[in-house]
């Protein structure tokens, strides 16, 4: 009975281990791949994801889009009501667009207040519905902080892409940064024609 207790207890020790250091790398793991500000994922975690939804869209023929959003006049509101309350506006932000996302949209904090969206078995005319919603939600929500209530707005841009385009041999990574870079310029240009709009990239 001792040995088989010894035996048992020391089973239950390593399991324990194992446990404890798989719980730790699902943690790491876990926070490599997540903004800790808004919890969503970060721009790492989208590299990682990219191909295999792009490549999944791919076999089905089935059209994929991009969205960049950025918040208007962010600067505006640090310099106003100071850096937590930007911080708790990114938050709202990032909660506000998870809301009124698919299940399956896969939402990234690429940058500062900029935020991607991979937009898997989404055609041109489903991302612009997907894209005026968000922005329409944003618009309307009030952020509140000791007694402040304030809104904000995005702008975004959309980057519709076909396989038909796809250059055999171009790697995925490439085949990324071009759409983000087209995403980014209509982005640029919903900025230019006066914010809080959606653009369509070409
Ligand atoms: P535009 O409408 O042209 O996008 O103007 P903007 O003021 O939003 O753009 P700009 O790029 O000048 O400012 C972005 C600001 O976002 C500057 C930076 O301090 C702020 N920012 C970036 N990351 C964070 C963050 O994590 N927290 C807070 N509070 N501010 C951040
Ligand atoms: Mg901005
Ligand atoms: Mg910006």
């Amino acid at each position: 009975m001792a040995i088989i207790g010894i035996v048992a207890g020391r089973m239950r020790n390593d399991n324990h281990a194992l446990i404890t250091s798989q719980d730790k790398k699902n943690q790491f793991e876990h926070q490599a791949y997540v903004d800790a500000l808004t919890g969503v994922h970060n721009r790492r975690w989208m590299l990682d994801a990219f191909p295999r939804a792009f490549h999944r869209c791919e076999l089905n023929n089935s059209p994929f889009a991009i969205m960049m959003a950025d918040i208007d006049h962010f600067k505006r509101v640090n310099d106003t009501h100071g850096h937590l309350v930007g911080d708790i506006t990114l938050k709202t932000v990032a909660r506000c667009m998870t809301d009124h996302l698919r299940p399956h949209d896969l939402l990234v904090r690429y940058g500062g207040e900029e935020f991607a969206v991979l937009l898997p078995d989404t055609g041109l005319q489903e991302a612009k519905d997907i894209a005026e919603r968000v922005r329409a939600a944003i618009a309307d929500a009030m952020i509140h902080r000791d007694g402040l209530s304030f809104q904000v707005t995005i702008s975004i841009g959309i980057t519709p892409t076909r396989h038909e385009n796809l250059v055999p041999g171009h790697p995925h990574e490439e085949k990324l940064e071009d759409l983000i870079g087209e995403a980014d310029q209509a982005l640029y240009r919903a900025k230019e024609q006066g914010r809080n709009r959606v653009v369509i990239f070409g």
